[in-house]
C-alpha cells in the first residue's frame, strides 16, 4: 500500500504486541492469561478494575465513529489528542531524516512531539495571512507529515474544506496531511471527515477534551483510512484507554449527553461574540482575532503587565507572546468569569447582573435519564420533551407562567407507562428549582394565586425549605387523552421534595384537561412570585429563624 511506503520500514514491519485479551473479551470466562488479580481492588470496582480493559473499548469506538460520521474502522482511541498527534509522528517520521510542517503560530505540541522523537520541525508560512504556498508543498522531498489546525489554536481561523482538499491532493502519496480538530464544534463550517474517502492521505484527529467537557478523561480519537488506523495501532501501548475512562466517556454521550453538548457550544458562541466585542471596546487592547474556538485572542502594547494584572485579581489567562508578540489568549468562560474579565481590563461592562439564578441537573436510573436545566431569571426559552405530549404541555404552561426557562429532556419507559418518567422529571425538577434559588436570599418565599375559569384552582406555596402536599381535587375521569390524571398529584407531590415546599392545591371543575392546566398554570404563577427578588441592593432573607 502507498501508505507503507511513507511510514518507517520498522513500523511496517513491526509485529505488534497481542494480548489473549484482545481475542477474549469475555469476562465470564475464565480468565487466567493476563496475571491479573482474580479479586476486585477495595472501593468501586464498577468497571472491572482488577481486569485489562479492552485495548480499543469497542462500545465507545462505535459511538464516536457515529457521532462523526464514519466507520468504526476508521477510528482509533488514544489518550487524548496530543498521544495521536505523537504515535503518527512516531508512526512515519525517521528520526533525524524526517521532518514536519506547521503554519505558526498554532498549537506548540506538534514541534514538542517531533522534539522528542529526533524530528525536524519546518515552518510552511509563506503568506501574510497564515496560509501555506502550494508551491512549497511540490517539492518532493517535503515534510512527511503536514500539521493544521483547525480551528487554530491560538488565532482561532479556520481552514476551508476546499483548501484542504488541495493540499492533500497536492502532496498526495507523499505526505500525511493531519487536520487538528480539538475545537471543530465551536466552529460554523463542517469537520473535514467528511474528506476521509476522496483524500486517502488525509488524517483527522479529534477529543471529547473540550466542547464535550471530558478533559480529564483522556480520550482522543485519530480519524483515517482503515489500514492506516492498523498501522497505527501497532505503535499504542497494550491497553492504552482506562476502563472507568472509556465508562465515563460513553456515560456523557447518550442522545442527552449530547443535546446537552450542544446547548453548552451554542451559549459558548453567544459568548465568544460578546466578549469579543468587549475586549474590542477595551482602551488596552489593539486587536482582538476573530475566533471559531472557545478561546480568543488579543494583542496589547504590554501583554506581561495585563498578565500581571489579571493574575492578581485572581484571572489566569495564556500568554501566547511566543508566538504573537504582546498577545494573550483568553478562554470562553461562565457569564460571571467574563464579565469579571471585562471589568478587570478596565473595558466597559454593565454592573454584574444579580438576577441570573439557575441550575441544571441530571439523573440516570435504569426506567430514566433526564435532564433539566432552570434559568429563573430569564423568559420564554423552554425547551420540553418527554415523550408524553400532555407532559409536555403542562411543564410548558409551569414554566410561561413561572416566568422562567425550562429545558427538559426525560428519555424513559413510557411504553411501560407513565409513572417513572413523570415522578422522575418531578424529582429533578424539584431538585434544579431548589438549586436555582441558591441562597434564596431576597426572595419573597410565599406564592399565592387564583386563576379562574369554569374550573378553577387555589395553590399556595411556601419555599420554606421542607416538602409538606395538600392536594384537594376530584377529576372527572381516570385519564386525560392517555395521561392518567393520578399521575398529577404524584407529580406535585414528588416536586415539593425535591424542591424543599409546602404545596397546597385545591381545585374545583368539569372539563380534566382544564383543571390540569388551571393547577400547571396556577402553580407556575404562584411559583414566579415566591421566587421574585424583593429588594436587589441588601439582601434578606426572609424568615425570622435565619435560614431557610
Ligand atoms: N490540539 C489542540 C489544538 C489543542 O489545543 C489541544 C489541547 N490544548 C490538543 C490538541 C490536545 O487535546 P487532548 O486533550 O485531546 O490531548
Amino acid at each position: 500500500m502507498w501508505y507503507e511506503k511513507l511510514a518507517r520500514p520498522e513500523i511496517v514491519s513491526l509485529k505488534a504486541y497481542s494480548s489473549a485479551r484482545s481475542e477474549n473479551q469475555n469476562m465470564d470466562l475464565i480468565l487466567l492469561d493476563a496475571n491479573e488479580s482474580f479479586e476486585p481492588p477495595y472501593g468501586d470496582n464498577k468497571h472491572f478494575l482488577n481486569r485489562y480493559p479492552e485495548p480499543q473499548p469497542e462500545k465507545l469506538r462505535r459511538r464516536l465513529a457515529d457521532i462523526y460520521g464514519v466507520d468504526s474502522s476508521q477510528v482509533l482511541l488514544t489518550r487524548g489528542m496530543d498521544e495521536g498527534i505523537d504515535i503518527v509522528i512516531r508512526s512515519f517520521c525517521r528520526p533525524y531524516q524526517d521532518s514536519i510542517g506547521i503554519l505558526p503560530p498554532t498549537y506548540s505540541y506538534y514541534k514538542v512531539a517531533a522534539d522528542i522523537n529526533g524530528v525536524a520541525t519546518l515552518d510552511l508560512t509563506e503568506t501574510q495571512e497564515g496560509k501555506v504556498k502550494l508551491e512549497k508543498l511540490e517539492d518532493p522531498l517535503c515534510c512527511k507529515i503536514l500539521f493544521f489546525c483547525s480551528p487554530n489554536n491560538p488565532t482561532g481561523s479556520v481552514m476551508q474544506l476546499e483548501e484542504i482538499k488541495k493540499i492533500c491532493e497536492t502532496v498526495a502519496q507523499r505526505s500525511l496531511v493531519v487536520i487538528d480538530e480539538a475545537y471543530i464544534e465551536f466552529a460554523d463550517g463542517p469537520s473535514a471527515s467528511c474528506l476521509l474517502k476522496e483524500c486517502p492521505n488525509l488524517i483527522v484527529m479529534r477529543t471529547l477534551s473540550k466542547a464535550y467537557g471530558l478533559a480529564g478523561c483522556r480520550i482522543g480519537a485519530v480519524l483515517a483510512d482503515q489500514g492506516i488506523i492498523q498501522l497505527l495501532r501497532k505503535v499504542l501501548p497494550p491497553y492504552p484507554i482506562s476502563s472507568p475512562s472509556a465508562a465515563s466517556a460513553l456515560s456523557a454521550l447518550t442522545s442527552i449527553g449530547l443535546f446537552d453538548v450542544s446547548r453548552r457550544i451554542e451559549s459558548i458562541k453567544i459568548q465568544r461574540e460578546w466578549l469579543s466585542k468587549k475586549l474590542k471596546q477595551s482602551p488596552k487592547i489593539k486587536q482582538v482575532y476573530p475566533s471559531q474556538g472557545n478561546f480568543i485572542l488579543f494583542t496589547c502594547d504590554d501583554s506581561q503587565e495585563i498578565y500581571r494584572s489579571l493574575k492578581s485579581r485572581g484571572i489566569v489567562v495564556r500568554d501566547r507572546s511566543g508566538d504573537v508578540p504582546n498577545s494573550l489568549r483568553v478562554s470562553v468562560g461562565s457569564v460571571l468569569e467574563n464579565q469579571l474579565l471585562i471589568r478587570a481590563l478596565g473595558g466597559p461592562c454593565e454592573l454584574l447582573e444579580p438576577k441570573n439564578r439557575g441550575a441544571k441537573k441530571s439523573r440516570k436510573t435504569q426506567e430514566t435519564e433526564i435532564l433539566c436545566e432552570v434559568s429563573l431569571d430569564s423568559q420564554g426559552n423552554s425547551e420540553i420533551s418527554t415523550g408524553l405530549p400532555f407532559f409536555d404541555h403542562m411543564l410548558e404552561q409551569l414554566a410561561v407562567h413561572g416566568g422562567f426557562s425550562l429545558t427538559v429532556r426525560a428519555v424513559g419507559d413510557v411504553l411501560v407507562d407513565s409513572h417513572h418518567t413523570v415522578e422522575d422529571v418531578a424529582i429533578v425538577l424539584g431538585e434544579t428549582l431548589r438549586e436555582s434559588l441558591g441562597s434564596k436570599l431576597g426572595i419573597r418565599r410565599y406564592g399565592f394565586v387564583l386563576p379562574m375559569d369554569e374550573s378553577q384552582s387555589t395553590i399556595s406555596l411556601d419555599l420554606g425549605g421542607r416538602g409538606a402536599f395538600v392536594f384537594e381535587c376530584k377529576f372527572p375521569g381516570e385519564r386525560i387523552g392517555d395521561f392518567p390524571v393520578e399521575m398529577i398529584s404524584h407529580f406535585f407531590s414528588t416536586l415539593s421534595a425535591g424542591l424543599g415546599a409546602a404545596i397546597h392545591i385545591q381545585t374545583k371543575g368539569e372539563n380534566a384537561h382544564h383543571m390540569a392546566e388551571s393547577i400547571f398554570k396556577g402553580f407556575g404563577r404562584s411559583l414566579r412570585q415566591a421566587v421574585e427578588l424583593i429588594r436587589q441592593e441588601s439582601l434578606v432573607l426572609p424568615s425570622t429563624k435565619g435560614v431557610l
